[in-house]
């Protein structure tokens, strides 16, 4: 039967102007109507399943574009992820799928996780056996030896060695390539400020991942590290930090790199929603001025997004405190903390992250002949971008599973 989704406002993911008294009509899994309620056209005396959603908002489905699903997002992360066994992490894998269909994400992206724990959970989605979003997985993250993630990632030192892992990650059945650029705060002994590889070898990466229709994304928090990514040309650049050298001097911005950055189209992963989860939940942050001055860097990101760096929505769920039903609060700290508007938050967690993972002519945005990924929200998002955590209704590729205020799943 066909499903008929009312609301007094539609918001498509594009940027376009809401429609008021919104609707969506699905057939088959797919969108097949998009528009104001009276210019659906329904034929005379068809079945329809009804849900309307009075005050109510209608967006496309939410797309998070980092997340690591066999990484607890507890105090603990690190030592869960260093000692658990496989069938542990899978085990958190189906939770954390599900916990993130339940918060509106009807597609994710992992972007590494242990040995080959990802793939039977894409494959237990596609095949219906667990509820998740459509599900993009990067197999093991590619990393030096006792380089960022290491206990969890491919080793890998030269472009030779590189490229070999890259075809190791296809072969398995990768969906796209995540390398560690530079150290991370989550390894011990990794220098967050110093580049893991030089540029030559991140641009074999590319170039082996592009012949296998492959994207790369790329942890860096060193500015020595974002400028080696660009000029490689890495698709889409993760926590782009801009770390300086001298933990002194903090950050060494580069306006010159983002004009580069713009040119290229690569897309930023700023995981800028990490930190009001800590503060949220308690956790210390760490002495000195290793984690850098968030004032600052809301400024730089700011800087990033008026010279049209495009963003994308990414928690890096499963650290420490960022959970895989957290979503929404991506675009509540865009829009608090960075100052762009509702609007504008809403299209980076949709159209925007599904364009960076290559699926915009399947997902992103309502459109007819799009697959059915479509939420609704109690309240109006574009008063209140608090409004996205209130989520009512969720259809993934057509199917219900939340139908107005209750989980069918
Ligand atoms: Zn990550």
């Amino acid at each position: 039967m066909k499903l008929l989704l009312k609301a007094d406002r539609l918001i498509d993911g594009t940027g376009a102007p809401p429609i008021h008294n919104g609707a969506v009509l699905v057939e088959d899994g797919r969108i097949a109507q998009v528009g104001a309620c009276e210019e659906i056209r329904l034929e005379e005396g068809e079945p329809i399943d009804e849900i309307e959603i009075a005050g109510g908002s209608i967006l496309p489905g939410f797309v998070e574009a980092h997340t690591h699903i066999h990484c607890s997002a507890e105090a603990d992360a690190y030592r869960h992820v260093t000692t658990e066994s496989d069938a542990t992490l899978i085990m958190r894998g189906v939770q954390a799928v599900r916990s993130a269909l339940t918060s509106g994400v009807t597609t994710m992206r992992d972007l590494g996780s242990k040995n080959q724990v990802i793939f039977p959970i894409r494959e237990a989605i596609e095949s219906g056996v667990i509820p998740g979003p459509r599900l993009l997985a990067a197999g093991t993250p590619i990393t030096t030896t006792a380089g960022h993630c290491n206990m969890f990632g491919t080793e890998a030192d030269t472009a030779d060695e590189v490229v070999k892992a890259i075809r190791q990650q296809f072969k398995l059945g990768a969906d796209c390539i995540k390398i560690m650029s530079t150290g991370g705060g989550f390894t011990p002994g990794t220098n967050t400020r110093a580049p893991q590889y030089p540029a030559d070898t991140l641009r074999a990466a590319v170039e082996d991942a592009e012949r296998l229709g492959l994207r790369v994304a790329a942890h860096c928090h060193a500015a020595a590290g974002v400028r080696n990514c660009v000029e490689a040309g890495i698709h889409n650049l993760i926590h782009c930090t801009w770390l300086a050298e001298d933990p002194d001097d903090i950050y060494d911005y580069d306006p010159d790199v983002v004009e580069v950055m713009v040119e290229k189209g690569i897309y930023v992963d700023p995981t800028l929603a990490l930190g009001r989860l800590n503060q949220m939940r308690g956790r210390e942050r760490p002495a000195g001025r290793a984690f850098g001055d968030p004032e600052r860097r809301f400024e730089i990101l700011r800087d990033m997004w008026d010279r049209g760096v495009k963003f994308v929505t990414g928690m890096d769920a499963g650290m420490t405190n960022a959970r895989f039903d957290d979503f929404a609060y991506i675009p509540e700290v865009m829009v608090d903390n960075m100052g762009i508007s509702s609007m504008e938050a809403i299209v980076c967690s949709t159209q925007t992250s599904a364009d960076c993972l290559g699926i915009l002519d399947e997902t992103g945005t309502l459109e007819p002949g799009k697959a059915a990924d479509v939420v609704a929200v109690a309240g109006d998002p574009l008063a209140d971008v608090r409004a996205l955590h209130d989520v009512n209704t969720i259809i993934s590729r057509g199917r219900v599973v939340k139908r107005a205020g209750e989980l069918l799943i």
